[in-house]
């Protein structure tokens, strides 16, 4: 069975993140949606509330399990036996940033192997933080995160401003 690790913040998870984890869905039999906190970014929601929504928002895709991790990528790709690490690739931007990480897992754990799938066109503008910018300043995200986690999002925005 061939499993692999979809990592990352998602604060909060995007259309653009659920294009990914569908399309690595169509390609293994197993993917691990792993939400990590990233110690360069502030979080807006806590990692319970990101695991929550992703858990909402891939509800209909059967091999698709969503966790959480505190540690390295490497070592728990090597907990869960999964060689492959799966990330999105937007523009050139995104480029540098996860050439250096794809080089450093694998030197971390040689047995997994980091797979770019390149953007769906339509999501390429597409972040976390543009979602959070537009919530926090009342505007649509409607056509940006999964519709089932509109509502949270535009709530928290609200509490955070009062
Ligand atoms: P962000 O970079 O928006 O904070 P994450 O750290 O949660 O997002 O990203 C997790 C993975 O999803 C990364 O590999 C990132 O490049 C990818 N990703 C994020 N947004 C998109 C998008 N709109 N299209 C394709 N991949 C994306």
């Amino acid at each position: 069975m061939k499993t692999a690790v979809c990592p990352g913040s998602f604060d909060p998870v995007t259309l653009g993140h659920i294009d990914i984890i569908k399309r690595a869905a169509a390609i293994f039999d197993h993917v691990i949606v792993v939400v990590m906190n990233n110690a360069a970014k502030r979080a807006m929601f806590t990692q319970e509330e990101r695991v929550d929504f992703l858990r909402q928002a891939t509800a209909g895709i059967t091999n698709v399990e969503v966790d959480c991790y505190d540690g390295l990528l490497a070592e728990y790709a090597r907990q869960r036996g999964a060689n492959v690490i799966v990330k999105g690739l937007r523009a050139l931007s995104d480029f540098e940033y996860e050439f250096q990480m794809a080089l450093t897992n694998r030197k971390l754990n040689p047995n997994a192997e980091t797979v770019f799938l390149t953007t769906s066109a339509q999501y390429m503008y597409l972040s976390s933080s543009l979602v959070k910018q537009i919530a926090q300043l009342g505007g649509d995200i409607r056509d940006l995160v999964p519709s089932c986690i509109v509502d949270d999002i535009l709530r928290k925005a609200r509490q955070i401003k009062s």
